[in-house]
């Protein structure tokens, strides 16, 4: 059973059994209010009409008199001489089945009553009967009986019976109308938000539902919009990862490719016969660097790999930077001097900082190497400067510099500022990445000041130990 039904049939059973229990109450209560009223007016009505009899003449008329009055009271009366014995009824039929006689038992309750009159209820639940003992009387009666059907007094209730039954049942339809369109009401948001789950579930993710309303149902058709929402991000994310990991593999190919074809063609060279021994070294030469620039290419991929997969890459110890950086120094002095550089220190002092040592060996590396690889003329300088609790790192050159409108993607896996040039100098385009992601590591970042043609200082900044 749907909802809307399960609804409606709720609060139409719900709201009937309450109209049928307000009528019938109603009903009952009017009719107790009427017999109480009733049997006010039958205690009175007894009480003079026992007056009465008592004081007729006993003559020929006493019959005809009580008769008479027993027609205008519309009640059916008996009188009793002082024996208890019945010597006149009206009309004869009403007194059928009941004795000729008064018991001994009513006889001696009557004189208890002392003149008021007896209420019978266990005579016949059908009527109201009373006894009333005449005391003083001028004829042969003692006692008179008068009575009437309880129906009569119901008489009322049986037309207003009609106005409750007619009411009700305009009620229960009315009921039945409102509580069809009300629960319609109530389940048409339950629909909507379900169609929308479905399609939500279905992928549709731009669908919004828009109930206004401000009950809970407006509030979980907002969650929804919220979790389309999130959905729709999250796939935003994962398109253009996947993108990133597509346009990754296709550089990957593409960077393998150039050294293949390079060694292939030195290999063919190398297996002609009549090769002249300086060419014969110089495709060798080729063929190495092509293969040791492959082998740079896989170790870059790798370290980039371990820091998207593996966040205790990095083992972090107290150590001197400056003894590292010193190391890398000494590492580029030779290839400085031979392109006619200065490969200077600016303030090299010694600094304990909270970092894995051979990674940032590797960044000082990939950043002094490039430095020294894209200037032509001038000097590289290395330097610290501290930063209250950091110290910061900067190696500065007199090279090209790097455009604007590169500066947002340089850290980019396999970003060229210029392609050609980068491959040239042995470039794989992940140097900058590594070091990025060997930072990020740490918790600090890379960072670049550069303008085209005057130079480029790429910085970043380490915690230092409290002790240094
Ligand atoms: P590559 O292997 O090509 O050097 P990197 O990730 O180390 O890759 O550098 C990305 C690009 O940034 C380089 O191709 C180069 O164009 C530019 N670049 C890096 N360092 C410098 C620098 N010191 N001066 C000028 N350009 C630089």
């Amino acid at each position: 059973m749907k909802i809307r039904s399960k609804l409606a049939w709720t609060y139409i059973i719900l709201l009937i059994i309450g109209i049928i229990t307000i009528s019938a109450y109603s009903i009952l209560t009017i009719r107790s209010f009427l017999l109480d009223e009733g049997v006010e007016q039958f205690e009175k009505d007894a009480l003079s009409l026992a007056l009465a009899a008592g004081s007729f003449k006993d003559n020929a008329l006493f019959d005809d008199k009580i008769q008479r009055q027993a027609q205008l009271s519309r009640y059916e009366m008996a009188v009793y001489d002082k024996s208890g014995i019945r010597f006149l009824t009206f009309p004869d039929y009403a007194f059928e089945d009941v004795a000729p006689y008064l018991e001994e038992d009513l006889l001696s309750q009557l004189e208890r009553e002392d003149g008021d009159p007896l209420i019978r209820t266990d005579e016949n639940p059908e009527k109201l009967i009373a006894y009333v003992d005449l005391g003083q009387s001028d004829n042969a009666a003692q006692y008179l009986r008068i009575s009437q059907d309880k129906s009569q007094y119901y008489a009322a209730v049986a037309s207003i019976r009609h106005i409750i039954y007619a009411g009700m049942f305009f009620s229960i339809g009315a009921v039945i109308i409102v509580s069809i369109l009300f629960a319609r009401y109530m389940a048409a948001p339950i629909q909507r938000l379900n169609e929308a789950a479905l399609d939500i579930a279905k992928g549709n993710l731009d669908r919004k539902i828009d109930l206004n309303r401000n009950d809970e149902f407006g509030t979980l058709a907002d969650s929804l919009n919220h979790m389309a929402g999130t959905l729709r991000a999250d796939n935003e994310k994962l398109k253009r990862l996947n993108e990133k990991q597509s346009q990754f593999f296709a550089d990957i190919t593409h960077e393998v490719r150039n050294p293949l074809h390079t060694i292939s063609g030195a290999l063919e060279m190398l297996q002609l016969e009549n090769l002249q021994p300086e060419k014969k070294k110089q495709y060798m030469v080729t063929a190495q660097k092509q293969i040791k620039r492959v082998a740079r290419l896989f170790e870059d991929i790798k370290t980039l790999q371990r820091y998207d997969f593996d966040e205790s890459f990095i083992n972090r110890v107290n150590f001197d930077l400056k003894e590292v950086v010193d190391e890398v120094m000494t590492v580029y002095q030779p290839l400085a001097q031979e392109k006619g550089l200065a490969l200077k220190a600016k303030n090299l002092k010694s600094y304990t900082v909270n970092a894995d040592p051979d990674k940032i060996e590797q960044v000082m590396d990939n950043l002094i190497s490039n430095a020294i690889k894209y200037t032509q003329e001038g000097k590289v300088e290395v330097g610290f400067e501290q930063k209250d609790e950091l110290i910061e790192v900067s190696v500065k050159d007199t090279g090209p510099g790097i455009g604007k409108e590169h500066l947002e993607r340089l850290f980019d896996r396999f970003y060229r500022t210029d392609k050609a040039r980068s491959r040239d100098k042995g470039g794989t385009g992940l140097g900058l990445s590594v070091v990025k992601g060997i930072l990020n590591a740490h918790q600090s970042d890379i960072k670049v000041e550069s303008e085209e043609d005057s130079g480029s200082r790429f910085y970043f900044r380490l915690p230092l130990h409290e002790n240094s």
